[in-house]
């Protein structure tokens, strides 16, 4: 139920995954029938269900792609993502070595991305926003007519109220937002009908 994006620049055959959710064998499947190749995984940060398939993906790619995670969600990775909170075993996959930051530039190919922190859901959120392409990666931030969920260990309503208007709804009106769960939409939309913004 967790939306993994492969992103790719067709130019230079280099893909990123962010989030894979899971089943990380038929992601490399996609990634290999496209003739891309993988050079990231990227978290919008690090529940089980967001990672779920990042060591399968890794095992299958070589060589295998670096992590890359804001380290204020590593000790939520360390514990595999609150997977045992969900009854749940998961293989977090390789260690994150790329440290994410706010305002940090990130590249697929010719294609920038801008790092965001948006912390309130988990403490380490971070969102991938490409200017050009008016197209935000937003984890679970923000959903087509809700919120992420704040009652999980790291999460505060309050901050994630203030993550969503600093970083997300002064972007314009157009920025697509693809979630890490449901339906995709966009700032314009969610300024006007996202009953938790009003
Ligand atoms: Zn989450
Ligand atoms: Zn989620």
């Amino acid at each position: 139920m967790t939306n993994t994006y492969i992103v790719a620049d067709d130019n230079t055959g280099e893909a990123v995954v962010i989030d894979p959710a899971d089943d990380g064998a038929q992601i490399s499947g996609e990634i290999t029938k496209q003739n891309w190749h993988l050079a990231g995984i990227w978290l919008t940060h690090a529940h089980f269900d967001h990672l779920g398939g990042a060591a399968e993906l890794a095992d299958l790619s070589s060589p295998p792609p670096p992590v890359a995670l804001h380290p204020d969600d590593i000790p939520l990775w360390r514990i595999e993502g609150g997977a045992a909170f969900f009854g749940m075993k998961i293989d977090p996959g390789p260690e994150p070595t790329i440290e994410l930051k706010n305002g940090q530039e990130l590249h697929i190919g010719e294609y920038k991305f801008q790092v965001l922190h948006a912390p309130g859901h988990t403490r380490g959120h971070v969102m991938f926003y490409n200017r050009d392409e008016a197209i935000l990666f937003c984890g679970d931030v923000i959903f087509q007519g809700s919120i992420g969920r704040t009652d999980l260990p790291g999460g505060d309503f309050d901050t994630l109220i203030d993550s969503i208007r600093r970083q997300v709804m002064a972007l314009p009106d157009d920025t697509r937002l693809l979630s890490g769960h449901g339906p995709q939409t966009t700032v314009g939309q969610e300024r006007i009908y996202n009953p938790f913004l009003r």
